[in-house]
């Protein structure tokens, strides 16, 4: 058997295969490990890729594909995928990664190939099902698309004009496109938007919201000197490859990699420092850390002086104090002195030398510092939001945010194109049975509530959607769901669109198959690094038979069955609750470029790729492709990198006229924020004036 290549020897097989390939004026996207020869294929060949078919093997025949790009639906990621769509039979044969999208690079876990089986999966739904028998008792017929419609348009029709409102509701497991439902219900005038989120992530947004009003972090792992995360989830679910990829880009650099987990988790094999902490003291040992530093003097003194509001602290809780930095440094390390490695040895289990030594490290990141909490820690325990809360301290501390490294708030790392039309953000009618009063300081919609909020307030929902959404099976109190579900006092009509079957469209009166990732439209846009990106999910059919010059009217004409995509659904629904036009519904789904007449998809993205993302145009002409085919053809853009620390940023004068200074330095002013592209953290309150 010969020796295996040395490492030298594979960089420079990988040299000689960049040389060739750009010899040829191609584009050299390296594989995954980036030290073998397995490179992706050029983008230059993506219209006529030629493979050998490894069944065939060892006859030598030759497959041929044209390379579509989408995006993976299989977690929040959002990863590039590249659909291999052969030419002959125009079938997807498989998916690989997209080397063109900056999220993934062109890196997928084993979710995002899979998303082949989906596609030919023999069970799933390729019909719209109507319920036969009675909720739940399992018989179904087929219905036609226009007949749904009809009847739930129909509906929601009769509630927006009997000013029953709240009786609209669509509650969503996995999003799709950022804002597109929210925007849709608002231009119904409908507060209806549930969501899974506080069954598990609400506990960490709570503490990072608290930190800076963004509810999450976006944490520079690959710049980093060291990486500190927190349950078991993070980097093995939430943003798990993009992420986990550059958690191994910064322990290649020589970051220190620390995980909380009570298990042996993937992230935890991979850990320099592993604390397999009591589950809910977390909070605990991190603020041991934190007094560490403070007791050590190692924090960064020269940021807390200039960003913390520790005058205003003095002089609301220690007001005999005199208003001086150092008096604020004292306060502070009395404040956090009965946190010691003793104390959350005692609560974690953890040895306290073992803290000891985990607290050095962190003292040694300087700024770069990234941390990451996400779901378990905060969200089951009591109390857990202060995990994310005592993590983002230590941020705070070493004055590692927004800075190479650090920890960004995620929506300076986010980009949400503003659309082509946007409805005014809050509608009129507020939700109860989202929002109830009761709960006054709830973060997120009180979602994994409805069954008991319907019943405590004999509330009825006229039409329920359920996307993706399983509580029955998901959710602690299953049996609740089903007893709201199968009440048709409470629940007049449950829509579920979903592209497989599950436990909750088991309860629905309607069934409506929904494309997988390489079936539908959405734009994504996710924190994953220092940068601005977005990626375009597509359904490759579409773009392959455009690519070949056919014109497709709908996705629903190249999906398999009666399948059909939510955008269009949305925008159908929306003409028929409003038919002609005089409850101002429609208005939002209208063409502008053929007034009167239903927005297509096409139109939808070909203006937002045209005139909200920065670069895309110019980049797109610069190939002679109109924005929408860049985008159709390479699935994502880079907007820009390196953000940077945002708050160094001088406010820009026009925005400071009217403005008013409190006590603690605090500016308010009355001029709104200037107009922006990127509609994250929040839209414009009034929407637009044109509809
Ligand atoms: S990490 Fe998520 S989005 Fe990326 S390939 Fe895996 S399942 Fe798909």
């Amino acid at each position: 058997m010969s020796a295996r290549p040395t490492l030298d020897e594979l960089n420079r097989r990988v040299s000689v295969a960049r040389a060739e390939v750009e010899a040829r004026g191609e584009t050299f996207y390296p594989g995954a490990s980036r030290v073998h020869l397995a490179a992706f294929p050029p983008k230059e060949r993506w219209s006529d890729w030629v493979e050998l078919d490894s069944r065939a093997w060892p006859e030598r025949v030759e497959r041929r594909y044209m390379l579509v790009p989408t995006t993976c639906f299989n977690c929040e990621s959002a990863c590039g995928l590249l659909a291999y769509v052969d030419r002959d039979t125009l079938e997807v044969r498989k998916f690989e990664g997209n080397p063109e999208h900056p999220g993934s690079r062109g890196r997928n876990c084993a979710k995002g190939p899979a998303t082949v089986t989906q596609l030919t999966d023999p069970d799933r739904i390729l019909t719209p099902l109507k319920r036969a028998g009675e909720r739940g008792e399992g018989k179904w017929e087929p219905v036609g698309w226009d007949e749904a419609l009809d009847d739930i348009a129909g509906r929601i029709r009769a509630a927006i004009d009997e000013d029953r409102h709240r009786e609209i509701m669509y509650h969503v497991g996995r999003p799709g496109e950022d804002g597109f439902t929210e925007r849709t219900l608002a231009a119904w005038g409908v507060d209806g938007h549930n969501s899974h989120t506080n069954i598990c992530s609400s506990g960490a947004r709570a503490g990072y919201h608290f930190w800076m009003g963004m509810d999450r972090p976006s944490p520079d792992h690959e710049n980093a000197q060291v990486i500190l995360l927190v349950s078991s989830h993070l980097e093995a679910g939430h943003y798990f490859n993009p992420h986990a990829q550059r958690v191994m880009e910064g322990k290649k650099r020589g970051a220190k990699l620390i995980v909380f987990d009570t298990r042996l988790s993937n992230t935890a094999t991979h850990a320099d420092h592993w604390l397999s902490t009591y589950p809910g003291s977390e909070a605990a040992v991190l603020l041991a850390i934190a007094n560490h530093l403070i007791r050590t003097g190692s924090y960064n003194a020269a940021f807390v002086e200039r960003w913390w509001n520790w005058r205003e602290y003095l002089e609301e809780n220690h007001p005999d104090e005199p208003p001086t930095f150092e008096a604020f440094q004292r306060v502070l390390g009395e404040l956090y002195e009965e946190y010691t490695f003793e104390f959350a040895a005692s609560e974690s289990g953890v040895s306290a030398e073992t803290l000891a030594a985990v607290a050095e490290v962190v003292a040694g990141a300087g700024t770069r510092l990234s941390t990451h909490n996400w779901r378990s820690a905060a969200a089951g325990n009591l109390g857990g939001w202060q995990v994310a809360r005592a993590l983002f301290l230590l941020n705070a501390l070493l004055g590692a945010i927004a800075v190479p490294g650090g920890t960004y708030p995620n929506a300076w790392n986010k980009f949400v194109p503003r659309p082509i039309r946007m409805p005014p953000r809050h509608p009129k009618h507020w939700n109860e049975l989202t929002w109830p009063g009761e709960y006054p300081l709830s973060l997120m919609e009180m979602s994994f509530l409805l069954p008991h909020l319907t019943r405590e307030q004999e509330a009825r929902l006229a039409v329920y959607f359920t996307r993706v959404y399983n509580p029955v099976w998901t959710n602690p109190d299953g049996f609740s769901w089903i007893e709201m579900l199968t009440d048709p006092e409470r629940i007049g009509l449950h829509v579920a669109l979903t592209p497989t079957w599950n436990e909750t469209a088991f309860f629905a009166d309607y069934v409506l198959p929904m494309g997988h990732s390489s079936e539908r439209h959405d734009l994504t846009s996710y924190e994953q690094y220092d940068g601005l990106w977005i990626g375009f999910r597509q359904p490759v059919l579409r773009a392959a038979r455009e690519r070949l010059g056919e014109t497709v009217e709908s996705t629903r004409d190249v999906t398999p069955g009666e399948v059909w995509e939510e955008n269009e659904f949305w925008i159908e629904l929306t003409w028929r609750i409003d038919p002609d036009g005089s409850r101002g519904i429609r208005q939002f789904f209208e063409s502008r470029e053929r007034p009167g007449e239903k927005m297509t998809v096409d139109e939808y993205y070909g203006w937002i790729f045209a005139n909200s993302v920065p670069g895309l145009p110019e980049k797109a002409a610069a190939e002679g492709r109109s924005p929408l085919e860049y985008m159709r053809r390479y699935g994502a853009f880079e907007i820009g990198s390196t953000v940077g620390p945002l708050y160094e940023e001088r406010v820009p004068d026009g925005e400071l006229a009217d403005m008013s200074i409190d006590g603690a330095g605090r500016a308010y002013t009355r001029t709104g924020p200037p107009p922006s592209l990127n509609v994250v953290p929040l839209p414009p309150l009034d929407g637009d004036g044109e509809g």
